[in-house]
């Protein structure tokens, strides 16, 4: 064996998807024409399968303030935060972040990725304890990797779990940090935050929340789930990215702890990579103010997640649990039939995610869907009805 060898059997895998045309680096965006729609691999498709949920990713306020930023800072800042990479539009949006929640402490990272890993890594040392719902993002079980803190996984969303769990840590509860996610990024299913934040504050431990998939989506001003359940206060850590309802790349967290501040002297993921280019902090702030003001852009989403969630119900799709702008359409176990399904959606015109196990949580295949405010209900019913079509074709009640 040498040390390549080890790489066959997925090499191995990679050919059989590629025979079957599921490749994921050969479903390529050939030409991207709005918001919801691109050529992919030779078709005009609806997308319904981006991160996209405001459709900022074409805002012109949030392109002028990119090129402003292209033309006068360049195209990128060549260092870390701590070297030459710490602009003051860095710092503008920190604040404009900490801000945004009514919080003393900001902090930007170059990835969410980034931000979780920065997180995890620095927060809970050896001695400590990190508890996160089982259901978690890649990003902080990576995160727990890099930490030397002991990691205990709790059941999806069982508080009970979570209480059982930190009760038998006794005192050590008061060094854990909890982790959990505002709406989870396959299911859409959200965290009970309210019960959450009661059983960590009853043993004195800490949370983080990631709010990826629910910034700019849940909250009357777009904060997440922090937000509608009126938890901000009581919430240690809150993270985000700019990858999706904000339309760019980047991450951040806010807290009430100065321990965030003090981090950007330890962790590894925030000092040793480059900072945001300018062009992505300045949409990225833009794309705030408009987030922060989107009141009629989330009632659009909401009332799209609505139409399309509804419309896969009445064709007799399993979905997730909770209506949300992340619609799981969850298939059976077979992989050839699922993939099959897709792939007539792809070539009628309609882009949604393909996830296998095992990166499903139930060892089911699903068509991960997610809606934007930027569909229209016509685009929604074109979808419906090839959804319709296609089950159909393939011999399936939906
Ligand atoms: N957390 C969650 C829950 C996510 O879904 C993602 C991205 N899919 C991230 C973090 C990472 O965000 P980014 O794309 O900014 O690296």
């Amino acid at each position: 064996m040498n040390l390549l060898d080890k790489f066959r059997p997925l090499q191995e895998t990679r050919n059989q998807l590629k025979a079957l045309g599921a490749d994921p680096f050969n479903v390529v965006v050939e030409k991207i024409l709005s918001p919801t729609e691109a050529i992919v691999n030779g078709h005009r498709v609806i997308l319904a399968g981006t991160n996209n949920y405001l459709g900022l990713t074409f805002h012109p306020e949030c392109i002028e303030a990119a090129v402003r930023a292209l033309r006068e800072e360049g195209c990128g800042t060549t260092g870390s935060r701590m070297a030459n990479g710490n602009y003051a539009d860095h710092q503008a949006l920190e604040r404009e972040f900490a801000e945004f929640y009514g919080l003393p402490y900001g902090v930007v990272f170059s990835a969410g990725y980034l931000a979780n890993l920065a997180l995890l890594s620095t927060l809970p040392g050896a001695d400590d304890v990190i508890l996160i719902d089982a259901d978690c993002h890649a990003s902080i079980y990576d995160g727990c990797k890099m930490s030397a803190a002991e990691v205990i996984r709790f059941r999806h969303n069982d508080v009970a779990d979570l209480d059982k769990r930190l009760r038998r840590l006794k005192d050590r509860a008061r060094r854990a940090l909890v982790v959990v996610e505002g709406i989870y990024s396959m299911f859409g299913d959200r965290a009970p935050l309210r019960e959450i934040v009661e059983v960590k504050d009853r043993y004195g431990a800490f949370l983080m929340v990631d709010e990826a998939h629910s910034l700019g989506v849940l909250g009357e001003q777009g904060r997440g789930l922090v937000e509608a359940e009126g938890v901000i206060e009581r919430t240690d850590f809150i993270v985000g990215t700019f990858s999706k309802s904000l339309g760019a790349i980047g991450g951040y967290c806010v807290s009430p702890h100065q321990a965030l501040d003090t981090l950007r002297y330890a962790a590894r993921p925030y000092i040793f990579t480059a900072s945001s280019s300018p062009a992505q902090i300045a949409s990225t702030r833009v794309a705030l103010h408009l987030l922060r003001d989107g009141r009629e852009l989330r009632r659009r989403l909401w009332d799209n997640a609505e139409r399309f969630y509804d419309g896969l119900k009445a064709l007799g799709c399993t979905l997730g649990p909770q209506l949300s702008p992340v619609v799981p359409v969850i298939l059976s176990e077979d992989r050839g039939d699922s993939l099959a399904l897709w792939k007539a959606l792809l070539e009628r015109g309609v882009y949604v995610n393909l996830v296998m196990p095992p990166a499903t949580p139930d060892h089911r295949c699903l068509l991960r869907c997610s809606m934007s405010a930027a569909h229209t209900p016509a685009q929604i019913d074109r979808l419906l009805d090839t959804f319709a079509q296609v089950f159909a074709a393939h011999g399936l009640t939906a």
